[in-house]
């Protein structure tokens, strides 16, 4: 192929949280970002298709991959720039987000704590623009650098050129495929905000008898009250919420909470609601469901489980199953939020 390295038929069952047993007919980790343009020019390569994979916290492959499955496992870190309140830094693509974010908060830079404990890449982190406890990448993103497989450079796209959205960026939409993430510049802030509204932060600090929450206490809360809420991939197989919030026209709220009181909704700009998908889920009658070896977990309804040998086809069929369901009784779709490979 290219003198890189490939393996033919790796096993990804320790490179998905679904722990999905497929293999990927071409394997091939990237550890540089010199290699892409060399792999992206080989003749033999542009006959095949192929995929990026990060920590695989966000796909469920339905069957093997069949073509070259490329692993991103570019590392580095380097401070860019500093100023008196800010610091630029890098990282790159293939660090890990979890160890990155403790990273950031061992060197006192505030802005990521409340992205603590997600799974995945830093490389994959804009994809989705992923965001939990009242934060989004999108809020300390600086740029990012990425190989552009059209053309074969190396582009560096601010956060206006990112077009983040909820769980929504360019690379989803009209980008899609185009390009590989290499590194990911962010700015963060000495002298950082400290965000405890959002969730059960606060209650969580009040409760270890914190006042004066540090960035490090914030990160203790978050990743104390995510163990407490959710599956670790490592005991159950999931992929986290499998499905979006619905963002919804706020006509159709009021005959929704005439019939049930208890719908907690959000604002989502002029004219839109947003609607909690793990409530709709839950009040549809699937929470804890379960068919062989997969299901919805019996504590979040929003996370699909693999309980061990269940397959990702299963997982589809269940979810299409669910937004069938959530539509014919409260009229909403459910947009899935894990991709489908
Ligand atoms: C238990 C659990 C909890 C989670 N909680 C949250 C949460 O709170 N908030 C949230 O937003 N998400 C959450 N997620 C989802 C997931 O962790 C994120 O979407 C994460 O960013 C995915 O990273 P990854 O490296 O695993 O990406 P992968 O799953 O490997 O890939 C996801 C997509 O990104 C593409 N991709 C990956 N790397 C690159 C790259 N370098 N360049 C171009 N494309 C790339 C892939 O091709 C694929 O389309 C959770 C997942 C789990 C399992």
């Amino acid at each position: 192929m290219t003198g890189l390295s490939h393996t033919q038929n790796q096993s990804l069952k320790s490179f998905n949280t679904f722990g999905f047993d497929v293999v990927a007919l071409q394997y091939l980790p990237i550890e540089s970002p010199e290699d892409l343009p060399v792999l992206f020019q080989a003749e033999s390569f542009k006959k095949q298709p192929f995929g990026i994979l990060g920590g695989g916290s966000n796909i469920t492959f339905t069957q093997d991959f069949q073509g070259l499955l490329l692993h991103n496992k570019i590392l580095g870190k380097k401070i860019i720039d500093q100023s008196n309140d800010t610091i630029l830094v890098e990282f790159g693509g293939g660090e890990n987000w979890h160890e990155t974010v403790l990273y950031t908060l061992e060197n006192g830079w505030g802005g990521l704590e409340n992205l603590s404990l997600i799974p995945g890449t830093v490389g994959a982190c804009p994809i989705q623009n992923i965001g939990a406890y009242g934060v989004e990448i999108k809020d300390c993103f600086h740029s990012l650098t990425a190989f552009h497989i059209p053309s074969g450079e190396f582009h560096v796209l601010n956060k206006e050129a990112c077009g983040f959205g909820y769980r929504d960026s360019v690379f989803k939409r009209e980008k899609k495929g185009q390009y590989f993430i290499t590194a990911v510049q962010f700015r963060l802030s000495t002298h950082p905000e400290i965000r405890t509204q959002y969730g059960d932060i606060q209650a969580t600090l009040d409760g270890w008898g914190i006042a004066e929450p540090s960035i490090r206490d914030i990160s203790n809360a978050v990743i104390h009250i995510r163990q407490s809420k959710l599956p670790n991939p490592a005991e159950i197989g999931n992929c986290g919420s499998f499905f979006k919030n619905p963002v919804v026209s706020s006509d159709i709220i009021p005959a929704l909470l005439a019939q049930y009181p208890d719908l907690k909704t959000f604002p989502a700009g002029e004219g839109f609601t947003k609607v909690p998908a793990g409530w709709l889920i839950e009040k549809g009658g699937w929470k804890g469901y379960r068919r062989d070896n997969i299901g919805v977990h019996a504590k979040q309804a929003l996370v699909l489980v693999n309980y061990g040998g269940g397959t990702g086809a299963q997982i589809i069929a269940l979810a299409k199953e669910i937004q069938a369901d959530i539509f014919q009784k409260f009229g909403i779709e459910l947009e899935m939020e894990v991709n489908a490979w």
